[in-house]
């Protein structure tokens, strides 16, 4: 019987006796081994009594057996819920009370809530799942699934508010590995350099889709280290990559000479500086190739394999894919229809129908504005900062700020003021002072959009997928100009 993801994904491995993954230490696991490995998991968590259907959540370090999990789920119909590894014990029990799962598979030293049927899994892969695992038949005849039933559950980063459940079927996950193996020319003969979390997207879906669908091997590493990277690198043809693995490869002697010889380097889940764009093709001849997704639609759009990938830019609309933006030619929200569309947020009617229209366009939320058949992000609409009834894109600041000589990076935002509702606001990163940036900038940008005060510091903050913070930085200095009028 048809389980259309199983078969596409991980059925095709019990023909690969060679390497799937080539782990940091040397070690190659064969795509027969983890298949056999899937095969053994799927027995046991449906030993347990899991059905199609039902979410099995997953919070453990990226292994093998991890991704065997995925699998494993896939093969018997669950539902896989992947979390995040630094979410802490509070937050971790929120997405189990609100996806109810059968089983979650934890790290042992996890203190998971009472009541649930509990695996554990270490960064080894050993564990009580492996244990149940190892006394299982090696083979799995895999579930009969159909396209628009449930494959996995991402909760969103929930940037504001509460995190909600996106609904990926298998036809939005196949659809769109499927759309990216053959925009980015992916064959059995690419090795991808793996060094993003599997929990999120990007690492799940957009990596490891794509490499298990075109039969491409992966150097699998469990997290992004600069020097493992490098040492790996010459074994690779493509990296995709968080913007930060970029910016802190450059850092690196000897990238030129690693570089040389790959076939592509990708970029998403953050937006790659233009200058990003030019230092590493300056540095190594490569120009990356920028995409853009989200949680609820994996990819919508990507620069070019063949012909002109424009910094500062995520590309064009992926076929299949129908973007729009309101407002042609200004800035607005983007919003996308197409099979890699979700399916709506978990137990959240309310919010799905605000978000996702009947005619199945889907509001992302993020403001761009399409210049020759490329798209531009221009950032997220509630980032926008309404000062004294004008709108102020931090994005455009933020460009006037990293132009200046001495600025690294840096990041805009509105914060509280009792005469302007909000006042524009500067964080910046680099070797400068506030006042110079302020200065400098001021010629250039009307009064309105120029930021009321700044502040140098040693960093932004960023969660795991290279994302500044915006969040953490409006409350930081949420009491800026109130503390300072009332003083
Ligand atoms: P997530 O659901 O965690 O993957 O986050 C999705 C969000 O990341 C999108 O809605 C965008 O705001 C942002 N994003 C992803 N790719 C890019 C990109 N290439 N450039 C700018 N922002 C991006």
């Amino acid at each position: 019987m048809a389980n259309p993801m199983f078969d596409a994904l991980f059925a095709p491995l019990a023909g690969r006796g060679g390497p799937l993954l080539m782990l940091a230490d040397g070690r190659q696991i064969a795509g027969q081994a983890l298949l056999a490995t899937i095969a053994q998991q799927a027995h046991a968590l449906a030993s347990l009594g899991v059905q199609p259907g039902d979410r099995v959540a997953v919070q453990v370090a990226k292994s093998p057996a991890a991704l065997a999990t995925y699998g494993a789920c896939v093969a018997i119909g669950a539902v896989y819920l992947p979390l995040n590894t630094a979410y802490t014990a509070g937050e971790i029990g929120y997405f189990l009370s609100d996806a109810t799962p059968r089983v979650f598979v934890c790290d042992p030293a996890t203190a998971a809530p009472e009541g649930l049927q509990v695996l554990t899994m270490d960064a080894a892969g050993a564990g009580s799942l492996a244990d149940l695992a190892a006394g299982m038949p090696q083979v799995i005849d895999a579930v009969a699934r159909g396209e628009n039933d449930l494959a996995a559950l991402l909760y969103t980063s929930g940037t504001t508010g509460r995190s909600k459940g996106a609904m990926l079927s298998q036809r939005n996950l196949l659809s769109n590995a499927a759309v990216l193996v053959d925009h980015w020319r992916f064959t059995p003969d690419d090795v991808l350099l793996h060094a993003l979390p599997i929990f999120h997207t990007h690492g799940l879906f957009v990596a490891t889709n794509v490499a298990l669908l075109s039969g491409a091997q992966m150097i699998f590493l469990p997290g992004f280290n600069a020097a493992e990277v490098m040492r790996l690198l010459p074994q690779a043809t493509v990296m995709m990559g968080v913007p930060t693995f970029y910016t802190r490869l450059l850092d690196q002697p000897g990238l030129a000479q690693a570089a040389r010889g790959r076939r592509l380097f990708i970029s998403g889940s953050a937006p790659l500086l233009a200058e990003t764009h030019r230092a590493w093709e300056a540095a190594t001849g490569h120009r990356i190739l920028e995409r853009y997704g989200m949680t609820e639609t994996n990819m919508n759009t990507s620069n070019p394999y063949v012909g002109e990938r424009r910094a500062g830019t995520v590309g064009q609309p992926l076929p299949g894919v129908a973007l729009r933006i309101a407002g042609e030619g200004e800035v607005g929200v983007i919003e996308v229809r197409g099979p890699n569309v979700f399916q709506g947020y978990w137990q959240m009617p309310e919010k799905t129908a605000e978000e996702l229209g009947p005619d199945g366009w889907f509001i992302t939320g993020d403001l761009g504005r399409m210049v020759d058949g490329y798209v531009e992000i221009v950032g997220r609409a509630k980032d926008l900062v309404i000062t004294g009834g004008y709108n102020v894109y931090p994005k455009e600041i933020e460009l006037a700020l990293d132009a200046l000589p001495g600025v690294a990076e840096s990041a805009v935002i509105g914060v509280p003021h009792a005469d302007m509702g909000e006042a524009v606001f500067a964080v910046i990163v680099g070797d400068v002072t506030a006042e110079a940036c302020l200065a400098a900038i001021a010629p250039g940008l009307a009064r309105f959009k120029q930021p009321k005060a700044a502040v140098v510091v040693a960093d932004l903050p960023r969660n795991a997928m290279g994302k500044v913070q915006k969040a953490v930085l409006r409350e930081l200095y949420k009491g800026w100009f109130l503390a300072r009028e009332n003083s």
